[in-house]
């Protein structure tokens, strides 16, 4: 489970952070409009991207520790975590929220942002096959 840092502390951090978000929102909205996505998804998606704010997306740095995760979701609050400022990482998560699975978010990698995308990780195969796909 993830702790939070001081307050004062997470001010400054959260105003860089926000600039950043903000950015790259429009860059995801853009992109995610003009890829090949099944319709539910996109619609789905371009809400995920509008609605997004600090309040649903929150950066490592102010919180104590992402371990080895490059990020994730706090299931109970839809709340992402991004552990490095990655667009990639972000979309991926954002996926998530909108209840895609691992086999989705990767699809979704390689049609949004395809020169970015990671290949899947033998991790990523096992939850392909328990999972399934919920949009493609
Ligand atoms: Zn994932």
């Amino acid at each position: 489970m993830f702790k939070r840092k001081k307050e004062d502390e997470i001010y400054m951090k959260e105003q860089n952070f926000t600039i950043w978000l903000n950015s790259v929102r429009l860059d995801l909205y853009r992109e995610v409009r003009k890829a090949c996505l099944p319709g539910i998804l996109k619609d789905r998606l371009m809400t995920a991207i509008s609605d997004m704010s600090l309040l649903n997306v929150t950066e490592s740095s102010l919180l104590v520790d992402c371990g080895r995760l490059d990020g994730g979701r706090i299931r109970a609050t839809n709340e992402i975590v991004v552990c490095k400022r990655n667009r990639r990482l972000l979309l991926h998560e954002l996926v998530h929220s909108v209840q895609g699975t691992e086999y989705d978010a990767e699809m979704v990698e390689l049609r949004v942002l395809p020169n970015e995308a990671t290949p899947p990780t033998p991790d990523d195969y096992v939850k392909f096959k328990a999972e399934g796909t919920k949009y493609f």
